[in-house]
């Protein structure tokens, strides 16, 4: 809703309105050239569906005049307006804004300096005439009154599952039924989008039951909130993986999702003469095929383990295995464990590990960026993510959209101070491993963790206790590149041997541009590209720059193909985007898509 305080003539409230009013006329009057002067010398507009139907950004007038001139006038936007008093600080003026399309609402922030637009985001979060039942549009569960023949809703929930798939097509068919999965079909049920998804695991929250006993999330629960159903109060700050895995069971029951498991999808093709996929699925032993016309590859940004073809992997006779199997400690108490790698997953089981008594060394080939857990709290999460915020009055939906608002070329200026002062505080922390011989990084241009996320989602360790065990030399550290396994050893490329019982590959996982290529073909693997990193021309993102994700929520060079995944806070807020996308096409609303990527790397 608009703001009802009466507005002084200058100040941050007044400058939003005046900038807002003269945008909304040079839209409404189809003035792309008066709209583009809003915007400073150096800008960018992140759209997120709003008007491109697409998750895209624009930088400087040039941009904003052609995003506009492809886009305005099946956009029809209007109604804009700040929905919150703005703020102001070190001459930018920051507002929530709301604002109204032909087909439906959106809710942005524009940032104004000097009179001019520095960045503006545009989200679409409801369809007209398609807005979920909640609130005061919630379902009445009841009909009260009488009515022979009526189903309970039991019923017709048990109705509805048996028949979807076959008797009726799902218009959509999600393939991972993890968190990724599950938050978007919860949307989807939402907008009454018929949904089924499917996962080879038997349980929901199977990902997580089945990884290392000791894997808590590393991130807190103020980030972790699922759509429409947060985390009750009493919610621990690190939820341990089995609660986490309980969570997302109990979530899709609740959501009411059509959720397929021990059901596995063994191929996929699209009929462009139909317009349709389909998709062979194998549920308890029995092949059926499915015909959706919108097919979402949810399986995991670490679903596929790489493994490195070490030789002599056969030849060693103790314990192997990738992180992802790893079974715990408990068999290798006073057992010689090797660890390859030397993020996350490597710290965390070789914490563990020395907690059971083993004797553990980590091999670290290259650099890592490692940051203790509450610093990362404090300084980054805190501000936005938090009881502190909480209190502030930054729900978690505001701070969804301050930080979708930051477009990606904006990032490293904002990161890079916020992990100066992060060094600085903990370069005790950081000289103890140094000292130790540990490599350390933080990220190639020091701008810290959420940039290493976005560029090539690995790379670091967030701190819960394993580097003191490093520092301290209670775990071996030992650096390089590993060159063979012998029968009981790992030999490193300088020939040092490291007597081992057990290796664990801690060596993180492939692409999901890999699970189109098995799922789908080569041709369509390679058609979409690759998936994730945004272009920063950083190791594992290469460049052209791309300003936003490579084919994560958004359309694809495949006709019907999506991607939906990344960490629980993507998961939640993107879920949206990508719904209200399939929600458009199914009831036929125009998506016509603006600047759809082109391919420049397969993989
Ligand atoms: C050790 C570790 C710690 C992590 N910690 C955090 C954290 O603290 N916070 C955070 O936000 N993120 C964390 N992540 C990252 C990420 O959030 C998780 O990997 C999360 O599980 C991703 O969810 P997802 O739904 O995208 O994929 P997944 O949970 O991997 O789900 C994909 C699903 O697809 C299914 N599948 C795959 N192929 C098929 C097929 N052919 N047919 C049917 N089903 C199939 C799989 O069975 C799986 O259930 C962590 C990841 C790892 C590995």
């Amino acid at each position: 809703m608009p703001h009802a305080h009466p507005r002084p003539a200058t100040g941050p409230a007044a400058q939003v309105d005046a900038w807002l009013s003269d945008f909304e006329h040079a839209l409404t009057t189809r003035d792309v050239e008066r709209a583009a002067e809003l915007f400073g010398d150096v800008s960018y507009w992140r759209d997120l569906i709003a008007f491109t139907w697409n998750i895209t950004t624009v930088e400087g007038r040039d941009g904003v005049r052609d995003l506009l001139r492809a886009t305005l006038e099946v956009t029809g936007p209007h109604g804009f307006a700040a929905s919150e008093e703005p703020t102001e600080a070190d001459g930018t003026t920051t507002a929530l804004i709301e604002f109204e399309t032909a087909v439906g609402r959106g809710r942005g922030v524009v940032r104004l300096r000097d009179g001019r637009a520095f960045t503006l985001l545009t989200t679409l979060y409801e369809l007209t005439g398609h807005e979920e039942p909640m609130s005061e549009r919630r379902p009445r569960g009841a009909e009260h009154g009488v009515r022979p023949g009526r189903q309970t809703w039991l019923e017709q929930r048990t109705a509805e599952f048996s028949e979807l798939g076959r008797t009726r097509q799902p218009y959509v068919l999600v393939v991972g039924g993890g968190q990724g999965g599950i938050a978007l079909a919860a949307r989807l049920r939402q907008l009454d989008v018929p949904t089924v998804v499917v996962d080879r695991n038997p349980r929901p929250g199977d990902t997580w039951r089945n990884r290392y006993k000791s894997l808590c999330l590393h991130d807190p629960v103020w980030i972790d909130h699922l759509p429409y159903l947060d985390f009750p109060a009493n919610w621990p700050v690190f939820s341990p993986k089995d609660k986490i895995a309980d969570w997302l069971e109990m979530y899709v029951r609740v959501m009411e999702i059509n959720y397929w498991g021990s059901t596995t999808c063994r191929r996929a093709g699209y009929d462009p003469t139909t317009g349709a996929w389909e998709v062979v699925v194998e549920r308890d032993g029995e092949e059926l095929t499915l015909r959706p016309q919108h097919l979402v590859l949810a399986t995991g940004m670490s679903g596929r383990p790489n493994i490195p073809d070490v030789p002599g992997r056969d030849r060693f006779r103790g314990d192997q295995h990738h992180s992802s199997e790893h079974p715990g400690p408990d068999a290798y108490r006073g057992r010689k464990a090797v660890i390859i790698g030397s993020n996350n997953s490597a710290h965390d089981i070789a914490a563990a590990l020395w907690e059971a008594g083993a004797d553990v060394t980590m091999v670290q080939r290259s650099s890592t960026l490692v940051v203790r857990s509450e610093t990362l709290m404090e300084l980054a999460h805190g501000r936005l993510y938090s009881e502190r915020a909480l209190a502030a009055g930054i729900t978690t939906h505001k701070a969804d959209t301050l930080v979708a608002s930051m477009p990606f070329r904006t990032l490293p200026d904002v990161q890079k101070p916020i992990w100066d002062a992060i060094r600085e505080r903990d370069a005790g922390f950081y000289a103890r491993l140094e000292r130790a011989g540990f490599l350390l990084d933080f990220g190639e241009d020091e701008t810290g963790l959420g940039l290493k996320y976005l560029r090539r989602g690995s790379g670091y360790y967030i701190d819960v206790g394993a580097s003191e065990l490093i520092a301290d030399g209670r775990v071996r550290l030992a650096r390089g590149g590993v060159r063979e396994l012998t029968e009981d050893s790992v030999v490193l490329t300088d020939g040092t041997a490291l007597p081992a019982d057990v290796v664990v590959h801690a060596t993180g996982y492939g692409s999901m541009t890999g699970w189109a290529a098995e799922l789908i073909s080569q041709q369509v693997a390679d058609t979409v590209g690759k998936v994730w990193g945004h272009g920063s021309g950083t190791t594992n993102d290469p460049g052209p720059w791309e300003g936003e994700q490579r084919n994560m929520w958004k359309p694809t060079r495949q006709e019907g193909l999506w991607f939906q995944g990344g960490n629980l806070a993507q998961a939640r807020y993107y879920s949206l985007c990508l719904a209200l996308q399939l929600k458009a096409r199914q009831v036929g609303i125009p998506t016509p898509v603006y600047r759809l990527p082109e391919v420049h790397h397969r993989s």
